[in-house]
């Protein structure tokens, strides 16, 4: 970088960061430098599956909701691998998660903004100068140290870990994000539990069913899928049902007070925390061509029991898991040879963030901080520096927050504030319908 203090330093590059990256390779005048601790671009690739697919239109991509004649388009990548044609013909909106992965891998290597193999350590604000001080360390261990005026926080989410799989400390009880390094060793086991009934889950059960040989099932191999819900139920896929994950909801959602936010938010799971259709149906599938003439399928299916803990028995020398049945109120025990934790990820702002609260960012009556229509988190003091929040917690902003095809949008809303004027235009009537009150209703008075 030329200037010695930055505009904009974007702390972890996933599509979000990397999307604010490509979208401001066009803005020269701005001096951006985004950091990533990993060496290389990696999407979730504990769970990179053959047969995956984005769970949202290709249009997600980095930079097509704001600016569909990007060179960094996914469009272009078709066209710059001579893939348009064979796209032409997949006719396929979902394109696989390997392909989307490998897009963004792409485009990564077109942006010398983009760092990797730097960890932030650190990051510290400077009053007098009002600029952020960011502190890292390299992967050769070398120290280093920038500054700049506004941030973009892009550092994503983290697998959850349940007690019970902290506890377990075996190295056949892993997190699903764990679960692509995981398949060979899984393939040797006999009885292998899937525990979640989200997307993650269902693909890994797929995975595990798939290589399930009718010999391995008829000498006694099998996978057992469990879930603390009411049963194995799809995502929202309908037109009208998705629209909220459009901006146009999420601008309503924030005209809610927080705690409203917080309880709308806490009953929205089944619209993102389910299964693909697609996805229940091919398993489905599978499990009605390998019953015909009564054989059984190898795969078990339990919802309604919760995994309470995970131990080895010592006698047989498998892994114990006990669980409770909700409804039935009733404990139990099976055993098994692995178990894939497919039970989600987690928001864990690490503690260079949240040392920040008090002094610069403003929190609410739950102490978390307050991020703003325009993705600002809101400010205590008298600093003018931004620090913009990629992917907040959805009780935030919405359901969208994670969505891929938000991205896009938020990023160009960043950029038209660091530009101080609008480069993008900000699309309005994103979905059909009316969240707030009609526009053409008599108000009670
Ligand atoms: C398996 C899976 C599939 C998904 N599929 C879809 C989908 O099809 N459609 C959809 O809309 N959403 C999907 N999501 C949800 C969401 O869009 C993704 O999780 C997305 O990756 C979020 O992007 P992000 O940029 O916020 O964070 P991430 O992709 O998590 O990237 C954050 C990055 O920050 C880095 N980082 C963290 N801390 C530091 C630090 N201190 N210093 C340097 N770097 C740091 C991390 O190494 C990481 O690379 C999926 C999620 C998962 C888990």
């Amino acid at each position: 970088m030329n200037k010695k203090i930055a505009d904009i330093i974007g702390i972890g590059i996933g599509p979000f960061n990397l999307g604010l990256a490509a979208l401001l390779s066009e803005h020269r005048t701005i001096q951006a430098r985004f950091l990533e601790r990993k060496h290389e671009f990696q999407w979730h690739k504990g769970l990179l599956l053959s047969g995956a697919t984005l769970q949202v239109p290709f249009f997600a991509d980095l930079v097509t909701m704001a600016d569909p004649c990007h060179t960094l388009s996914y469009l272009n990548y078709l066209h710059q691998h001579d893939r348009l044609y064979q796209f032409y013909y997949y006719e396929h909106f979902l394109i696989p998660r390997v392909e989307y992965n490998h897009y963004c891998r792409w485009a990564a290597t077109q942006l010398p903004s983009c760092h990797f193999g730097e960890h932030v350590d650190d990051v510290t604000y400077d009053a007098k100068q009002d600029h952020f001080v960011i502190d890292s360390t390299l992967a050769s261990g070398e120290k280093k140290q920038y500054r700049s005026t506004n941030l973009a926080i892009g550092i994503g989410t983290r697998p959850n870990i349940p007690k019970w799989l902290a506890e377990s400390n075996h190295p056949l009880v892993k997190h699903a994000a764990e679960f692509a390094s995981l398949q060979q060793a899984l393939a040797q086991c006999q009885k292998v539990t899937v525990v979640g009934s989200g997307q993650s889950a269902a693909e890994c059960v797929l995975a595990l069913l798939r290589s399930l040989t009718p010999t391995q099932v008829a000498a006694g191999a099998g996978i057992r899928w469990i879930s603390r819900s009411a049963g194995f139920h799809p995502m929202e896929s309908s037109k009208l049902g998705q629209e909220c994950f459009t901006p146009a909801y999420m601008q309503y959602f924030q005209s809610l007070s927080r705690e409203k936010r917080r309880d709308i938010a806490g009953n929205q799971g089944l619209l993102y925390k389910g299964i693909s259709c697609s996805t229940i149906a091919d398993i489905y599938d599978l499990l009605y061509e390998r019953s015909i003439g009564g054989k059984p399928t190898g795969l078990s299916l339990h919802p309604n029991c919760e995994v309470e803990s995970i131990a080895k028995n010592i006698q047989s020398g498998a892994l114990e898991i006990k669980c409770l049945h909700t409804q039935l109120a009733q404990r139990f025990s099976l055993e098994t040879d692995a178990v894939i934790a497919a039970v989600g990820y987690v928001h864990d702002w690490p503690q260079w963030l949240t040392q920040l609260k008090g002094s610069v960012l403003a929190t609410d009556s739950n102490d978390d901080f307050i991020v703003q229509e325009d993705f600002t988190a809101l400010r205590c003091d008298a600093g003018l520096g931004r620090i913009f929040i990629q992917n907040s917690e959805i009780f935030q902003q919405g359901i969208g927050s994670p969505d891929l095809g938000i991205g896009a949008n938020r990023n160009a809303v960043i950029i038209n504030q660091l530009l101080g004027c609008e480069v993008y235009r900000i699309a309005s009537g994103t979905a059909f319908q009316t969240y707030g009150i009609p526009e053409d209703a008599l108000l009670d008075r």
